[in-house]
């Protein structure tokens, strides 16, 4: 099919916002995928670095996982939610060996929102209260239920969502006001200083009073939950005080609430020290949530609980037609196998602390890159106008260099509440060459920019 016949069907046919949503102002028209390598209609090969949102994790189109769905198209794809099928089962067995205990417990849905939105329900049933807080900048899906969880204007509707949703502040080390050198748990630490005294961190104190002063002014006394990225993706790969979740859970906990670890960008092994990020923090959830990177691009999401909050939820019937479906199943147990065979969480820790390693002294070279942080391939890379006053780069600018940068054959994504972050979050099968690569493509894009102003 032509290109402008595509763009005339998506005018007429998609919804409008489809049009904004290319991403470029050229839109990338994909036609086939392998590993880290995408290509597009005309024959050209981009490097990709954002995985449609860390949606691909082993590597688009791996021969493990689509030789594993090719093998259960020709046997049965089935709702398998009124028969009984050993996908489901052999997956379940799978995904919980990877969780530690007591999180055992595996409800299999189609996305993340709908995992979200499914924890938003048994939080709230398990401890008898209503009220659900997050961090500001987040996204926990756009479902009705979910937006009110997701912090961040340009997904929010003007209508009535969740009620009884808090979004508290971000404890974001480089934007925050209180900064947090040597705080962050990532092998690239922020240029702001904190005033930490041995070991402790004074930024960590101020943030978790702010949550203090959010139990006492905006929620009431017992409260449902609390959800958490281990890294904000969508906020642009924002991390937080060392210690920040693991007080933040005792808080809540001591409020009657439960905590949520929202794993749909990284989990899977992306953080590469881990294989789900909020091990990183020292916690324990009391249910996980995932999807992406889960099924490697199929569409899949799961919540994984506690065999006690099961009991609380099972007061009524729950039903989902294609939730852990054979297909999905079938993929997402060869993502867990492959991840294992192709050492892929290890790759993640090798490859990204490279990366970042090497980004820094970009930041450190260039005013306009404030801070590099991240964790494995979750990464951020956010744009300032000038070290000083951290003030975010332009919209306009930010996409002058994500264009080049897609137009010299590497694409990567955008984030962060003023939309001035990048984001890299590729398949993890990429290698040290890819990663040299893209520097040198990274830093032609911004000398480019800098040069034109
Ligand atoms: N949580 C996080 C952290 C996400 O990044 C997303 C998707 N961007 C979701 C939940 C929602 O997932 P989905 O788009 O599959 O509904």
């Amino acid at each position: 099919m032509p290109k402008e016949r595509i763009m005339e069907i998506r005018r007429k046919n998609c919804s409008p916002m489809t049009m904004k949503i290319t991403y470029y102002k050229k839109p990338v028209f994909l036609h086939q995928g392998y590993m880290q390598w995408l290509w597009d209609f005309d024959g050209n090969r981009y490097l990709d670095l954002f995985a449609g949102v860390a949606t691909v994790s082993v590597g688009h189109c791996h021969p493990k996982v689509a030789a594993a769905l090719q093998r259960q198209l020709k046997k049965l794809w089935h709702t398998t939610n009124i028969y009984v099928n050993p996908t489901l089962h052999e997956y379940s067995e799978k995904l919980a060996s990877h969780l530690p205990d007591p999180l055992k417990v595996v409800y299999l849905t189609n996305s993340g929102s709908e995992a979200n939105d499914l924890a938003m329900l048994m939080a709230r049933l398990h401890t008898g209260n209503f009220d659900l807080l997050t961090l500001r900048g987040s996204y926990h899906g756009g479902t009705q239920q979910t937006m009110g969880l997701t912090s961040n204007s340009s997904y929010k509707y003007p209508i009535a969502t969740s009620s009884g949703c808090t979004n508290t502040m971000c404890p974001d080390v480089f934007r925050g006001p209180w900064g947090g050198s040597h705080c962050r748990d990532s092998p690239v630490q922020t240029t702001r200083q904190c005033g930490c005294a041995q070991g402790h961190c004074m930024a960590n104190d101020q943030y978790i009073g702010q949550l203090k002063e959010t139990f006492a002014t905006s929620v009431p006394s017992r409260i449902a939950g609390f959800f958490g990225e281990p890294i904000q993706g969508m906020g642009g790969a924002v991390q937080y005080p060392k210690n920040y979740l693991k007080e933040a859970y005792q808080l809540v906990r001591e409020r009657g609430g439960v905590c949520i670890a929202d794993e749909v960008q990284t989990g899977f092994g992306r953080t590469g020290s881990h294989f789900w990020g909020f091990q990183g923090h020292d916690v324990l959830p009391d249910m996980v949530t995932m999807a992406k990177g889960i099924g490697d691009g199929f569409p899949m999401g799961a919540v994984v609980t506690t065999p006690e909050i099961a009991a609380s939820f099972a007061k009524a019937y729950h039903f989902n037609t294609f939730g852990g479906g054979p297909l999905a199943c079938a993929v997402a147990s060869s993502v867990l196998d492959t991840i294992k065979e192709d050492g892929t969480q290890q790759n993640s820790h090798n490859v990204g602390t490279y990366l970042m390693t090497e980004l820094a002294k970009l930041r450190d070279t260039y005013e306009i890159i404030g801070d590099v942080r991240g964790k494995g391939l979750q990464i951020g890379v956010e744009m300032v106008t000038n070290k000083a006053s951290r003030d975010p780069l332009s919209p306009e600018a930010m996409s002058e260099i994500f264009e080049d940068i897609k137009d010299m054959g590497v694409l990567i994504g955008k984030g962060g509440v003023y939309g001035q972050a990048f984001r890299i979050q590729p398949p993890m099968c990429i290698t040290k060459e890819d990663v040299n690569f893209f520097l040198a493509v990274f830093k032609k894009a911004i000398q480019r920019y800098m040069d034109r102003k």
